[in-house]
């Protein structure tokens, strides 16, 4: 299968997946996972309609963008490390692992001194998995309470990598919690604050987290076919 053709049969399944919620119409963003993926490829992606991209990792996300340019919108989706900061400011449309307060405050300090504001996510370990990063959903009102005055970064919405499981209940479960806690923290109408954007769904379960709420979903091996590591 072509890069084209998968692309065109996961967006059928958006639609499908937004018609079965009641969502129909509504937008939901595709983000090309393009970890360990060549630019060639990544090219060959982009000249087909995806205008988003994501890498895990800093060192790759900034060869990437060295090679490939603003054509296309990166996004942070790996666990960022608080030393490498300051390598990625200014190049992200999203940094979706947001996860602690040290970081936090690093992200603001660089994007202060570049004169920018980041947009962030902050991600969720709703299944408290030890093996991911990110908050537990009731660490998380407290957590934006910590930095909501920090000028220079802006949270747009929350992330999370479900287990990887086929348990559907499970999954439900799991896309529903952090959709409910998205729309908890909306109604609290915080400034400097705003709840665009809820990432989860992976090639795997992209289809029911759209069923439950999602808006932004991180595609890979859908796209790519399976990577070699
Ligand atoms: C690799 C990765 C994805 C994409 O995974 P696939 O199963 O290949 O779609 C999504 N999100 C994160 C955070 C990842 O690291």
């Amino acid at each position: 299968m072509s890069i084209q053709s998968n692309i065109i049969m996961i967006e059928e399944n958006m639609e499908k997946a937004l018609k079965k919620s009641g969502r129909e119409g509504e937008k939901v963003e595709l983000i090309a996972v393009t970890k360990t993926i060549d630019i060639d490829r990544i090219n060959e992606t982009i000249r087909v309609g995806i205008s988003n991209i994501g890498e895990n990792k800093v060192q790759e996300l900034e060869k990437k963008y060295d090679l490939i340019g603003d054509t296309v919108n990166y996004h942070m989706i790996g666990h960022l490390q608080t030393n490498k900061v300051k390598n990625i400011i200014g190049k992200t449309r999203l940094i979706h692992s947001l996860d602690r307060l040290s970081l936090a405050k690093e992200l603001d300090k660089r994007s202060k001194n570049n004169a920018i504001v980041t947009d962030v996510l902050i991600q969720v370990n709703v299944a408290e998995e030890e093996s991911k990063f990110g908050l537990k959903v009731e660490e998380v009102l407290y957590f934006i309470e910590e930095i909501l005055d920090f000028k220079n970064i802006k949270i747009r919405g929350l992330m999370t990598i479900a287990p990887n499981t086929t348990d559907e209940i499970l999954l439900r479960k799991i896309f529903r919690t952090l959709y409910n806690l998205k729309e908890n923290i909306k109604n609290k109408n915080y400034e400097n604050l705003s709840m665009d954007y809820l990432s989860m769904g992976m090639t795997n379960d992209y289809e029911l987290a759209i069923e439950e709420g999602s808006n932004m979903i991180r595609v890979g091996s859908a796209i790519f076919g399976k990577r070699n590591y």
